[in-house]
């Protein structure tokens, strides 16, 4: 990425406002700002080393409007590179003349987030914050901007930081004996390193389980029905949205894309998602519509696992969805297929096999329906009301990490386990807690392997 040319863009949000901002960044702004810019008093002396502020008029095409400009000298400044904002009235196609002439004057477009990858780069924030930023212009509610300056202010960084530091302290002792095997010493008893991963553990879980998955705000929720071909699935996204979206047929496969149609639940709106049938891929065609299938199962906030009622015995609830964790309501459909005495005790039976809600509901007819959606909306208003106020806004890697973390840890305490005095496969132990820390690591978001390797050798140079 190149740091080192002037760029511009329009910072202030779409949309006509009565006011909007035009930034630029690099060696270029001032000059290419005073080409534009005409002020209304002539230059005060040096005001000192703020940012200065001049009102006057910029040229817009052949006409000249009121402005203001606050410029900002490096490196006192987001991006620690001469800044200059432009303000004015805020309708879009002014904004857009604006910028065109400061292109014409020698700036170049700027590209998403330019501004701030500029700031990181100059060593401001660490990467987590920059994910921090990005979470608080995307914030819709006060909970979730409070969650990202959490995670803006380093919280995660933190949280990432002390088990780090656990698990360094663990290696150390971990590889202690296995340099010194030879040697009558016990570095730690399994029972001890099994305590104090699992403490580790549930640290980075609860930080990740109370997280708010900040990729997803700024869009509707995803509802996503899941479930085996047939089932109904197509049917009712037509049938809750209103819309003729999917095509339904009585044959397999007929979904392929991901298709989705918002639903009004009341007083929110959700997005609802159809994906192709979960099944073994035959042919390339089907093996990418799996696949995307599963990326967004990935990226839902809800899913119904729709079951065939005249067929809901082998329904194997869960099964395809169980590791994307994610809240799950079950749908029995087709309810119109078996008499009103069968649905009561299946419906009964599904309930007593899960700890999901169940509903039941016919796309062919209606009924139950509604039902559905009051359903769907009391699981986000329940989640909602349920939110942690401590909670760190997480971007999709951060969530990765932490699973990664998490799971190694796992295999870790796993290993540890069976071992009564004697950690055996200390070796093994050692790669999975590496692994964590590794996972760690992009969450502080610079690399501590030295000083993890640091902490390792100034505590074992026992005699030599
Ligand atoms: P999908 O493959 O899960 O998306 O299932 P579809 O929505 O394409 O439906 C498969 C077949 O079942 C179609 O012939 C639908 O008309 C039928 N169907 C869907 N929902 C119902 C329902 O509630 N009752 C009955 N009797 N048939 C249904």
């Amino acid at each position: 990425m190149n740091v080192d040319d002037t760029i511009v863009a329009i910072s202030s949000p779409p949309g006509a406002a009565p006011r909007g901002i035009v930034r630029l960044t690099g060696r270029k702004s001032f000059l290419i700002v005073d080409g534009l810019f005409e002020a209304d008093w002539p230059d005060a002396a040096d005001s000192g080393p703020g940012p200065r502020h001049r009102a006057g008029s910029i040229a817009v095409g052949p006409s000249r409007l009121p402005a203001a400009i606050y410029q900002f000298y490096a490196p006192r400044s987001y991006t620690r590179q001469d800044v200059v904002e432009i303000h004015l009235l805020g309708a879009p196609g002014v904004l857009a003349m604006v910028v065109e002439a400061c292109l014409a004057g020698g700036a170049r477009r700027a590209e998403p987030g330019e501004f701030t990858a500029r700031a990181y780069l100059a060593g401001t924030m660490d990467l987590t914050q920059v994910h921090g930023v990005a979470g608080m212009i995307a914030a819709g509610s006060d909970l979730q901007l409070q969650a990202a300056e959490r995670l803006l202010h380093g919280g995660l960084s933190r949280a990432a930081t002390v088990a780090r530091e656990d698990l360094a302290d663990l290696l150390s002792l971990i590889e202690g004996a296995l340099d010194f095997a030879d040697e009558p010493i016990e570095f730690i008893q399994p029972a001890e390193l099994r305590t104090r991963l699992a403490k580790t553990l549930a640290a980075l879980a609860s930080t990740r389980a109370a997280g708010l998955r900040a990729e997803r705000w700024g869009r509707l929720p995803h509802v996503l029905l899941a479930g085996p071909p047939n089932v109904g699935k197509s049917s009712l996204l037509n049938r809750l949205s209103g819309m003729d979206r999917a095509i339904c047929a009585p044959l397999a496969g007929t979904t392929r894309d991901v298709l989705s149609a918002p639903v009004c639940l009341g007083d929110m709106d959700c997005m609802l998602v159809d994906v192709a049938g979960l099944a073994a891929a035959q042919g390339d065609v089907e093996a990418k519509s799996q696949a995307a299938a599963k990326r967004a199962m990935a990226q839902a906030d809800l899913l119904l696992q729709v079951v065939d009622a005249a067929d809901a015995d082998g329904m194997g609830h869960g099964s395809a969805v169980a590791h994307f964790d994610v809240p799950v309501i079950v749908v029995v459909n087709k309810i119109d297929r078996i008499n009103q005495e069968r649905r009561m005790e299946l419906v009964e039976r599904i309930a007593a096999a899960t700890a999901a809600p169940v509903c039941s509901t016919s796309a062919l007819c209606g009924e139950g329906c509604e039902q559905l959606k009051a359903l769907i909306q009391r699981q986000f208003q329940d989640r909602s009301a349920n939110i942690d106020d401590q909670a760190i806004a997480l971007m999709a890697e951060h969530s990765e990490a932490l699973h990664d973390a998490i799971g190694a840890l796992r295999r870790a305490i796993a290993l540890a386990e069976g071992c009564a005095d004697t950690l055996n496969d200390a070796d093994l132990v050692a790669i999975d807690l590496h692994a964590a820390a590794d996972a760690l690591g992009t969450l502080v978001g610079r690399e501590q392997t030295e000083d993890l390797l640091g902490r390792i050798f100034a505590r074992f140079c026992v005699g030599k």
